[in-house]
Formats: structure tokens, C-alpha cells, sequence
């Protein structure tokens, strides 16, 4: 970079130089010029004492020792030679001017001159030869990030709840130890390893384990860093990266999110990204290039292995898929444990409730929920983290951190008041819907209010009458306001529930095959990123007919229609219930299972714990109108329809 700014400063200096002494040479003489009739006429009154001929100019002195100069014209004048020899003028010749033509030349070349030293060098940067060091002008040097094998501390300890996945890789360590051995014995040991499984879940941390473990240096590279706008560039990154790890053998490259790179080719629009697949084909041939034994071992990770390209799962390139997936209970609580470990905690913590409590929280969300416990302990000067603070925590992470600074006014409330215990009751009162955990209406994140249901264990599936229990319970808050306001009064507060319901309804007729008229078959694909024909990125596939897609449109109004109606009865009976759990969410703001349980029992709620009366310093809700983006609710619910394709999806919330 700096040798690159010396260079241009270089040369720019050398062109004024150049351009100065120039203008100076065409300049000098021009405050004495004089026309040639002038000369002609000198010369003949015997006043010119000496000229120099060069081609057209001709300069001289006067005998008065004035200088002068004069340009000939075309025409020739052979009498002039006569006179000035006649006047006897000292005449001078001048060998036709070659080395103006030269300089000339070079002034004119010299912007090209210029763009060619630096396209040079680019190139050489993106051959990887150049010598600095990083910098924003390194393209093609690899941004991949090297970590000394004595800096990493991470090892097998550190990483919980995903034991196959350990098991999986523990071979590696003994061959990245000793990689001889296992040559010696003619052992095939793996180059790739393709790592799956949602983001937090601890890929990076195993990858990092391993070469801990077996005390290797550890290269980490995105594979966005891959991606540039220069055609190229990815390219000699990639055997920038392998250069390097050749020098460091043996040695890990972890390469995350290697789908931003390894895309199935040709896919996508516009018939496919130069730059991507250029990337793409190298990184194929540094991995066919090393021979196992060099002592290399690539890991990616991945969220979706099944966008990869197939060339990149074939044998000798990442042939070997470890899943990473979302902890279970026992897994929870073993990563809890982990994280629990560094900060001190009172006796009362029970790692086994918490993880009870957080099913769909990955490793990050669980680590992430250690340390916001850490924090509220600190804010409230405790030495200790004890179990309010992770609950507290846990809520924070479920449900967004609370807004107390925004103020609703009591009519704005109220209406919440209404729509929350509309999801509740409807909630509640379902067949095989979650339990509801909390309710509230203090505003969350951007999020007037929030109800919030829990499943009472791992779900990695829900039926279809679970879905519609959903598009119930997303409805009853809507239903709730309209009881209370009527049609006109009804907040736009409900348009999350409403987008929320209506894809379930969607999904459950073209994907999950839970509709009688269409049948079971894929209608709509999730998005065309795995490969599908047709569309940009994020555009649905579709896979039916115009007079199919009304029969699909009616068949999702059906279900719809079918819940709010059921719905809207539930909530209509139990009007006397919707009431006093309104007035209790107006009193004390959050109530949990236990509230929610007495009132639907017909009894008066208890105060909720830990909650202590502020009638005392009536605290007066201001006028204050709430921030104009707050004006979504949403219900969070920890068993998100994503469920229904294999995998507990993570918990909602902003
Ligand atoms: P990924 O690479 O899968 O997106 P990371 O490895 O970056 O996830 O995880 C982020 C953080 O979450 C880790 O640094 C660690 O603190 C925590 N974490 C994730 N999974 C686990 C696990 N299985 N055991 C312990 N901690 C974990
Ligand atoms: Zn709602």
C-alpha cells in the first residue's frame, strides 16, 4: 500500500518536473520573439551579431547583446544565407531536434504509462506475490486469520451436548498429532470435513476444539470473504489460504459459511456469478491438489448442506458430514454447565430447570443467557449469579429486553390488556397448544406485548391439529380487541399474528400435505436457493397450475376462516375470563402459569411473585403515544412452526 502511494507520488513528481522544464524550454524565448520581416529587415540594417538556425527557429543576439528569436516560414528564403554571411552574422547549425520527438513522446505516454504500472500492480497482488502484509489494497492476499497453536485454548471440555459430533472428530486430533503414523499404516484419513447444523450450535467452537486438541495452528476464513467484486480475486485468495497452510502443516482451515462460496454452479440468476464459480472451481482444485498426508485437514460449516455444490461433497474433498444440531435437554444443560462454570454462582442454580426451560436455544443462545445473567447480577451488585437472574435472563432473551421507558397511555394498554389475554384464553383452552409461560404488556423490544407459550418438552414435530390450535391462538388477540372496540375499534397491532397465522395456514396446504383436497404433495418450495429452477433468490418455486393455485387459495381461506371462527366462540364463551385477566394485566402487568391457571379456574388471581404494590406513588401513565415503529405485538412462542420439517427452530422474538 504505502510502496504503491510512493510509487504513484514517484512518478507524478517526474511528470511536472518534466512538464515545468518543457514549458520553460517553449516559453523563454517567446518574450523576444520577432516576426521574420523584422529579422529580415535587422539583419539587413547590420544589427545581428550572431543566430543559430535549428529547422523553422532561428535565435540569435544582436550586437547590442539583446537576444532574439524568430521562426522562418515555410517558403524558403535562400537569400537570407547571402545576407547574413554578407553582414557578416556568426551562423550556427543545429542537427534536426531528435531528442524533442523523444521527450514529446514520453509526455504523451505518460498517462498510459501510469495506468499500466499500476494495473501491474494488482496483478502482482493477486498473483498473492506481493509483500506487504495485509491492508485494503491486498486483494488476492486470503483474509483468513491464523491462530497460533499455543493461543488457542479451547479443547474438548469446552464443548457440550453435541457428543456425536465430538466422537465424529476425535480421530482427527491423533492424525493431526502425528500425521507419519498414519501415513505409514496407509490410514485414509479425510481432507473435508462438511460440519451441519443451525447457526450457534458450536461448529466453530468443535473446529477450534479439535485443533486444540491436537495443538495445531487453526486458519479461519468466512467464506463471504471469498466473495469480492473483482473477478479473481476469490480465486487467488483461496491459494493464498492454501499456501499458507501448506507453510504451517499440519494444520486446520476452517472455512465458515462455505455456502456463500460452494452454491451449487450454475444456479441462481443471471445463469450464474463468474467470480463465485471461479472461486468455487479453485477451492476444488487445492483440495484434489494436497495429498492427505500433508497433514491439512479443511473444515467448513454450513446451515444448509443442501445448497452445496455436489462437486464439493464428492470423496477427497469434504466426503465426511458431522451434524451439529440443536441441543436436547441433557445437551442444555450440559452446555449450561460449562458456561456456568465462569461465574460465580449461588447454590440454588439448577443448570437442569433452566434447560427445562429453553427448548430451541442453541449453544450461543444458552452461553449468551449465562452472561446476561452475569450482567444482572452485576447491575444489582450481587457477588453471586443465582437462579432469578438466569430466569430473568431467560425471559430477556425470550421475549426481548423490556421497554420502561416507553409509556402507553391506559387506553392503549388496556387494549393490549385485551389482546394478550385473547392469545392466552384461545391458548390455553386448545388442544395440544403449548402451555402458555408468561403473559405481558410491559413493551419489548418492538413488541407492544407478548404472550408467551413453552413447550413442555423438545417438539420436533406438530400435528395438524397443534397448527390449527396456532392459527387459533395467533387470531384471539385480534378477536379480543374486536369484542371490546368492534370492528372499527380494532388496532393495526395484530399484523404480525396475522402474517404468522396465515403462513402456517399456507404452509400446511403446500408443504406439509396436511390439507384432504390437495393431498400430500410439495407445492411450494422454501425458497429456490437450493438450486431449484426459476426466480431470484428468496422467490418461491412453484410447482402447480392456475386452476390448482385457487384451489389452493380456497383451501387456505378455509382453514382461516375456520379458526377465527372457533376462536371467536372460545372467547365469546369465555367473556367473563377475558375480563379479569385483562384487569389483571392491567394491574400487575406480567402474570405466568400460575395467574393464567386461577383465572381460567374461575378464581382471583394472586399477585404474581415478587411483586409489590406501586399504588403507593400512583404512577400516572403520561401522554406520551409510543414510538410509531412500536406498533407491531407479536406473541413469541418458543415452538415455532418451523418444527414440522425435522428441527426445533430457534426462539421467536426481535
Ligand atoms: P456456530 O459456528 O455453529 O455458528 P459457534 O461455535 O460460533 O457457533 O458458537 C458460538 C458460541 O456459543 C461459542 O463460542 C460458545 O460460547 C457457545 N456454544 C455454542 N455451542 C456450544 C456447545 N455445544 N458447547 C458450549 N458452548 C457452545
Ligand atoms: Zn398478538
Amino acid at each position: 500500500m504505502n510502496d504503491m502511494l510512493k510509487n504513484i507520488l514517484l512518478w507524478l513528481v517526474i511528470a511536472a518536473v518534466l512538464l515545468t522544464v518543457f514549458n520553460n524550454f517553449n516559453t523563454t524565448s517567446e518574450t523576444n520573439r520577432i516576426s521574420y520581416s523584422e529579422f529580415v529587415k535587422e539583419v539587413q540594417d547590420g544589427r545581428i551579431a550572431k543566430v543559430i538556425v535549428d529547422g523553422y527557429t532561428i535565435s540569435g543576439t544582436r550586437s547590442n547583446g539583446d537576444s532574439f528569436d524568430t521562426v522562418r516560414p515555410a517558403a524558403s528564403d535562400p537569400k537570407l544565407m547571402d545576407d547574413l554571411l554578407n553582414k557578416n552574422v556568426v551562423v550556427e547549425g543545429r542537427m534536426p531536434e531528435q531528442q524533442s520527438i523523444w521527450t514529446q513522446l514520453l509526455v504523451a505516454s505518460f498517462p498510459i504509462l501510469l495506468i499500466l504500472a499500476i494495473f501491474m500492480f494488482f496483478m502482482r497482488q493477486m498473483q498473492g506475490g506481493g509483500g506487504g502484509k495485509g491492508g485494503p489494497m491486498s486483494f488476492g492476499k486470503s483474509k483468513a486469520r491464523l491462530l497460533p497453536e499455543d493461543q488457542i485454548k479451547t479443547t474438548f471440555a469446552d464443548v457440550a451436548g453435541c457428543d456425536e459430533a465430538k466422537e465424529d472428530t476425535e480421530e482427527l486430533v491423533d492424525f493431526l498429532r502425528e500425521p507419519s503414523k498414519f501415513q505409514r499404516l496407509g490410514g485414509k484419513i479425510p481432507r473435508g470435513i462438511l460440519m451441519c447444523g443451525p447457526p450457534g450450535t458450536g461448529k466453530t467452537l468443535l473446529a477450534k476444539a479439535i485443533a486444540g486438541e491436537a495443538k495445531v495452528p487453526f486458519f479461519t476464513i468466512s467464506g463471504s470473504d471469498f466473495v469480492e467484486m473483482f473477478v479473481g480475486v476469490g480465486a487467488s485468495r483461496v491459494r493464498d489460504m492454501f499456501e499458507q497452510a501448506k507453510k504451517h502443516a499440519p494444520c486446520i482451515i476452517f472455512i465458515d459459511e462455505i455456502d456463500a462460496v460452494g452454491r451449487n454452479r450454475g444456479s441462481g440468476m443471471g445463469g450464474g456469478n463468474d467470480e463465485r464459480e471461479q472461486t468455487l472451481n479453485q477451492l476444488l482444485v487445492e483440495m484434489d491438489g494436497f495429498e492427505g498426508n500433508e497433514g491439512i485437514i479443511v473444515i467448513a460449516a454450513t446451515n444448509r448442506p443442501d445448497v452445496l455444490d455436489p462437486a464439493l461433497l464428492r470423496p477427497g474433498r469434504f466426503d465426511r458430514q458431522v451434524t451439529v444440531g440443536l441441543p436436547d435437554i441433557r445437551g442444555r444443560e450440559q452446555i449450561l454447565k460449562v458456561h456456568l462454570r465462569k461465574v460465580p454462582c449461588d447454590d440454588d442454580v439448577e443448570p437442569k430447570n433452566i434447560a427445562r426451560g429453553t427448548p430451541g436455544f442453541s449453544g450461543a443462545d444458552l452461553a449468551n443467557l449465562v452472561n446476561e445473567a452475569a450482567l444482572f447480577a452485576a447491575r444489582s451488585n450481587r457477588r453471586l449469579v443465582n437462579m432469578e437472574q438466569l430466569e430473568l435472563a431467560k425471559d430477556k432473551i425470550l421475549m426481548g429486553a423490556e421497554r420502561k421507558t416507553m409509556v402507553m397511555n391506559n387506553e392503549e394498554k388496556l387494549n393490549t390488556a385485551y389482546h394478550e389475554a385473547g392469545h392466552t384464553i384461545i391458548g390455553y383452552l386448545m388442544p395440544e397448544h403449548d402451555p402458555v409461560y408468561k403473559v405481558s404488556i410491559i413493551p419489548r423490544g418492538r413488541a407492544l406485548g407478548v404472550t408467551m407459550y413453552l413447550p413442555e418438552d423438545d417438539k420436533y414435530s406438530v400435528s395438524k391439529r397443534g397448527l390449527e390450535s396456532q392459527v387459533c391462538s395467533l387470531y384471539g388477540g385480534r378477536i379480543a380487541e374486536e369484542m371490546i372496540h368492534g370492528f372499527d375499534g380494532v388496532s393495526t397491532g395484530a399484523s404480525n399474528d396475522i402474517e404468522r397465522a396465515t403462513s402456517i395456514a399456507r404452509n400446511m396446504v403446500t408443504k406439509w400435505g396436511l390439507s384432504e383436497k390437495l393431498g400430500p404433495f410439495a407445492y411450494e418450495e422454501d425458497d429456490n436457493s437450493g438450486g431449484y429452477i426459476s426466480g431470484p433468490t428468496g422467490s418461491k418455486a412453484n410447482y402447480f397450475s392456475p386452476e390448482t393455485g385457487k384451489v389452493i387459495d380456497a383451501e387456505v381461506q378455509d382453514i382461516i376462516n375456520r379458526c377465527y371462527e372457533t376462536a371467536t366462540r372460545i372467547l365469546h364463551e369465555n367473556r367473563s375470563k377475558l375480563d379479569v385477566m385483562a384487569e389483571a394485566l392491567m394491574q400487575y402487568e406480567t402474570i405466568d402459569a400460575k395467574q393464567i391457571k386461577e383465572i381460567m379456574d374461575g378464581k382471583k388471581p394472586s399477585a404474581p411473585e415478587g411483586w409489590s404494590d406501586p399504588s403507593a406513588d400512583s404512577p400516572d401513565s403520561g401522554e406520551e403515544k409510543p414510538a410509531p415503529e412500536a406498533a407491531t405485538e407479536e406473541t413469541v412462542d418458543a415452538s415455532d412452526v418451523d418444527g414440522v420439517s425435522g428441527e426445533a427452530s430457534r426462539p421467536a422474538g426481535e
